[in-house]
């Protein structure tokens, strides 16, 4: 099995070294990696200048960086590296759960696995105060990577590791309830207006979600569609205005 693996951390990022290093167990692997942090880039691409890579080890896996965004090294280790079989993309250093999967970049390099014909897993751990402890995560990952990558009906899931020892796995839905975007106003040192659009916790998550497997302990695994058809809302157009 060949295994892509990318992040939005940066090549750099203790995330994924410890996702090749888990990952190696289960195929062969390739890192190609965002060459600085691209947090929050979502599925950006990029258009208007050129790409370029250099080859950058990380133990004994090949290791590319990348000048440019999450999505871009899926589609340039895609394109270098023929017969992928799954695109990994983390250990995101923070969780990426509910409506913080829009502008994830973790998640957008395993949707654009999905876009080129690929299976894409995207892979976050919650971060308290510290790093998360990926001794800790060590074995649930490895029960995950066991378990996602010999099912090929799963084509795109979304995997949040909780801050402690996982309690155990939960198949889970994207909590959409709740959205923690939130403008937080302040100043530079000269008294000038700033701005962090920055997240704030959400409480009363809903059984069955992904926030609340992670809240209680548990490792989430959502699977995903690319289609964001509402199907509701088509249906009843096409029924209060019929087009000829
Ligand atoms: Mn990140």
């Amino acid at each position: 099995m060949r295994i892509l693996i990318a992040n939005d951390d940066g090549i750099y990022s203790p995330g994924i070294a410890t996702l090749a290093e888990v990952a190696s167990k289960f195929g062969e692997v390739r890192v190609v990696a965002p060459d600085v942090e691209q947090s929050s880039a979502g599925h950006a691409i990029t258009a208007l200048r050129p790409l370029s890579y250099k080859r950058t080890p990380i133990g004994n896996f090949e290791a590319y960086r990348v000048n440019g965004t999450p999505a871009d090294c899926v589609a340039l280790g895609a394109y270098h590296w023929e017969k992928v079989d799954v695109v990994l993309s983390g250990i995101n250093l923070g969780s990426n759960l509910g409506n913080a999967m829009w502008h994830s970049g973790t998640l957008a390099a395993a949707k654009q696995a999905v876009l080129l014909g690929l299976r894409g897993i995207a892979l976050s751990a919650t971060v308290a105060r510290d790093e998360p402890n990926f001794d800790i995560l060590k074995p649930s990952l490895e029960k995950v990577l066991a378990l996602l990558l010999q099912d090929r009906d799963l084509s795109l899931v979304n995997v949040n590791f909780p801050d402690e020892k996982p309690k155990g796995l939960r198949w889970t839905r994207q909590s959409v309830r709740h959205y923690d975007g939130k403008v937080v106003p302040g100043e530079d040192p000269l008294g000038r207006k700033l701005f962090w659009f920055t997240v704030i916790p959400i409480e009363g998550t809903e059984e069955g979600t992904d926030r609340w497997a992670v809240e209680h302990g548990y490792v989430s695994m959502t699977p995903l569609r690319l289609d964001l058809t509402n199907e509701k809302e088509l249906a009843g157009a096409q029924l209060r205005h019929p087009l000829d």
